[in-house]
């Protein structure tokens, strides 16, 4: 089989209202697409991350790889990723293996098309029924305490039986109390994640950690700076909420980084960001060579295949 084509297809559209996290203020939701075509006549349709632009950078640098993949074995998906990353050419990190990110996600979709196999089968197989949790929780313009509440209520009535929430974008006290009004309305069943988006640093984190302890948090995903694996570390020491990170690492090197220095406990590759499909099955078992859980951050069509095809996957992002 060959690729005969690539190109990007880049969707925005206006949300309701905007939302905002620790760090970012979101008014547009969308997807960058990467589709593939072969001389067998199947498509292959990969999602690569990066929502904060038009969309012209990830068009660009689509349009220069093109040049790479059209010719390929649409199979030959190791060959294929390592003629893309040439760190000296394009960098190691940032938009550049986004990119890549959605073109390796297009070869799997191609692979599975050929194969007629779901790609988590072909990924090994490791269970055909996957937990997944809820993403929500932002904050939004005059959302108070009880609007956040029926929220996540809305979510635990949809059969959820995870919900995550974010903190870090208000004081320390106010985002306490929103994590003890969520726990009080969801009950003690439900797991309950916490997301600050890097909003902190160290010892706020430890700060908020050890005040939020009573409310059994699941995980407190991103306390600090993705680039600050000792702060990590810190505040796993510090509080007996285990901590999770990994949405803004690259590749199988800076995950290797995060593990080697124990600072979480939980990694969050996302396949649409840091190399894609064929980059995360190798995080997933250096991962599982170091008895670490992976939970793949983001998009949840894909990160269905990961948690359910490979052996350390521990729950959806939904
Ligand atoms: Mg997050």
């Amino acid at each position: 089989m060959k690729i005969t084509k690539m190109w990007t297809e880049i969707y925005r559209w206006k949300r309701n209202k905007p939302i905002r996290n620790g760090m970012y203020t979101y008014s547009d939701a969308g997807l960058n697409v990467v589709k593939i075509a072969t001389d067998e006549g199947i498509t292959g349709i990969g999602l690569g991350g990066g929502m904060t632009d038009d969309g012209k950078v990830f068009q660009a640098i689509g349009a220069q790889f093109e040049q790479v993949v059209v010719g390929q074995d649409p199979l030959n998906n190791e060959k294929i990723w390592d003629d893309l990353w040439q760190p000296k050419l394009i960098g190691r990190r940032g938009l550049t293996t986004r990119v890549i990110s959605a073109i390796d996600n297009a070869l799997w979709d191609v692979k599975g098309k050929a194969a007629n196999m779901p790609v988590y089968k072909l990924l090994g197989g490791y269970s055909d029924s996957v937990p997944v949790y809820i993403a929500g929780g932002y904050y939004e313009e005059g959302k108070g305490l009880e609007d956040l509440a029926q929220e996540m209520e809305e979510s635990v009535s949809m059969g959820a039986k995870a919900v995550k929430m974010k903190i870090g974008g208000a004081p320390i006290n106010e985002d306490v109390e929103r994590v003890r009004v969520v726990r009080e309305a969801i009950g003690p069943d439900i797991d309950l994640m916490v997301d600050a988006n890097a909003a902190y640093r160290y010892y706020d984190a430890i700060k908020i950690a050890k005040r939020m302890e009573p409310y059994d948090v699941f995980w407190f995903e991103e306390p600090v700076n993705p680039d600050d694996y000792q702060g990590h570390k810190l505040v796993s020491q510090a509080t007996s909420i285990p901590i999770s990170t990994g949405e803004n690492e690259y590749t199988r090197y800076g995950f290797r980084d995060l593990i080697e220095t124990r600072s979480v406990a939980i990694l969050q590759p996302d396949p649409l960001i840091m190399g894609g499909i064929t980059e995360i099955k190798k995080v997933a078992a250096l991962a599982e060579a170091h008895d670490l859980p992976i939970s793949p951050h983001g998009n949840q069509d894909i990160g269905v295949h990961v948690v359910a095809g490979v052996s350390n996957g521990l729950t959806v992002d939904y």
